[in-house]
């Protein structure tokens, strides 16, 4: 019988125990978990010079065996903890060359109870804050968008602007598959796809939000659409629920009042996710509380045409593959304010089904799933003047 931890502080009611802290190397990376009796709140950044991961979590009781606490594995090189204004602080001593693949909280399962998970990879240090207060166009150069030309040059004959958003990336991993899989890997290599089955038409230019594993808040997502003056708005995701039995696909439009609480339900889980890299929300794109009448009657307008074009695709995705019933929600998505852009967020399936989850990971069946957003994006704009 292993001897019994007496904690000399008795635990506030509620609070969460810090129970266990453990690390692993798996391959190249390396994975830092904290075992916890209740669910976190947290925010994930990095200093420089020298290299931390620095991870604040809401406050918890800490509960670590006394030979616990010393933790040099792969690229972490120490660990502390602490408070810190009221909250939990723990650092992470880092190499140079980590950076935060991905950090999340996973609910108990049959063996564990809550557990946080960091995992750090080789290569940048992930950026902090300030660098990532990127300028759209920046981005959209970074990117290799070209301008529009100017008024007065010749127009280059006009292709209709497609902005593909990967949801998620960066220390946000979004929802994660049955077998590990991150929704922010998927919904990356479904742009890809995407993107390429657009441009093999000839009819579109077509931006990707990010092109590599690289976290943007979602204003950022939203003004890039604006500066890159797109005509369509396409924000891809797969989710994740405790029913391993639900399955199909979603197209979501932005609505001040949901349509039912599992689509309210599903914004809310999306709009966290500036939270937890640690930046602010900083509303750029926001459409502002205005009487102005032209706005309302612009977004009125955007609003219209995103609702046609979620028609269009769920009746196009319903002739490839499973869709859920209401295929067709909307709810209070930060991604889709653009006021001017019309724009809808693409729940490709549910990484917790494990079929589902095989079948997002195949290139074939995303080819036929995609090959179904085009045929809806041909239709939508082929009876609107360019
Ligand atoms: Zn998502």
């Amino acid at each position: 019988m292993a001897a019994v931890a007496v904690t000399a502080v008795p635990v506030a009611a509620g609070t969460p125990e810090v129970v266990g802290v453990r690390a692993g190397e798996n391959g190249e990376s390396t994975r830092f978990v904290l075992d916890l009796t209740d669910a976190v709140t947290f925010e994930v950044f990095t200093l420089h010079n020298p290299d931390r991961v620095v991870v604040d979590m809401s406050r918890v009781q800490w509960n670590l065996p006394s030979d616990n606490h010393r933790l040099e594995t792969g690229m972490i090189e120490g660990f502390r903890y602490g408070e810190f204004e009221g909250e939990a602080r723990i650092v992470l001593d880092v190499g140079t060359s980590a950076q935060v693949r991905a950090a999340f909280l996973l609910e108990p399962s049959a063996d564990f109870g809550y557990r946080f998970v960091l995992d750090l990879e080789p290569g940048r240090v992930a950026p902090d804050v300030e660098e990532a207060l990127i300028e759209p166009e920046a981005l959209l150069a970074s990117l290799g968008w070209e301008r529009p030309p100017l008024p007065g040059e010749k127009p280059a004959p006009r292709k209709r602007i497609v902005v593909i958003d990967p949801g998620h990336g960066g220390v946000d991993p979004g929802a994660i598959g049955t077998s590990g899989t991150f929704e922010k890997d998927l919904t990356l290599t479904a742009a890809r796809d995407l993107k390429r089955l657009l441009e093999a038409t000839g009819d579109y230019h077509v931006v990707l939000t990010r092109d590599s594993d690289e976290f943007l808040r979602l204003s950022d997502r939203v003004a890039l659409a604006r500066a890159a003056e797109a005509d369509l708005f396409i924000s891809i995701h797969a989710d994740a629920l405790d029913d391993s039995s639900v399955r199909g696909a979603g197209v979501y439009t932005l609505s001040e009042t949901a349509s039912d609480s599992e689509a309210a339900a599903l914004a809310d889980k999306e709009n966290k996710v500036d939270i937890i890299a640690g930046v602010d929300f900083i509303n750029v794109a926001y459409a502002p509380v205005t009487t102005n009448i032209l706005i309302d009657l612009a977004q009125r307008e955007t609003t219209n045409s995103s609702s046609q074009f979620a028609t269009v695709l769920t009746s196009t995705l319903n002739e490839a593959v499973r869709l859920r019933g209401n295929a067709h929600r909307f709810a209070g998505f930060r991604v889709l304010k653009a006021p001017d852009v019309p724009s809808v967020l693409l729940e490709m399936g549910f990484l917790s089904n494990a079929e589902e989850e095989r079948n997002m990971l195949d290139p074939a069946f995303r080819e036929r799933f995609m090959g179904a957003v085009v045929d809806a994006v041909d239709i939508y704009f082929s009876d609107r003047a360019p």
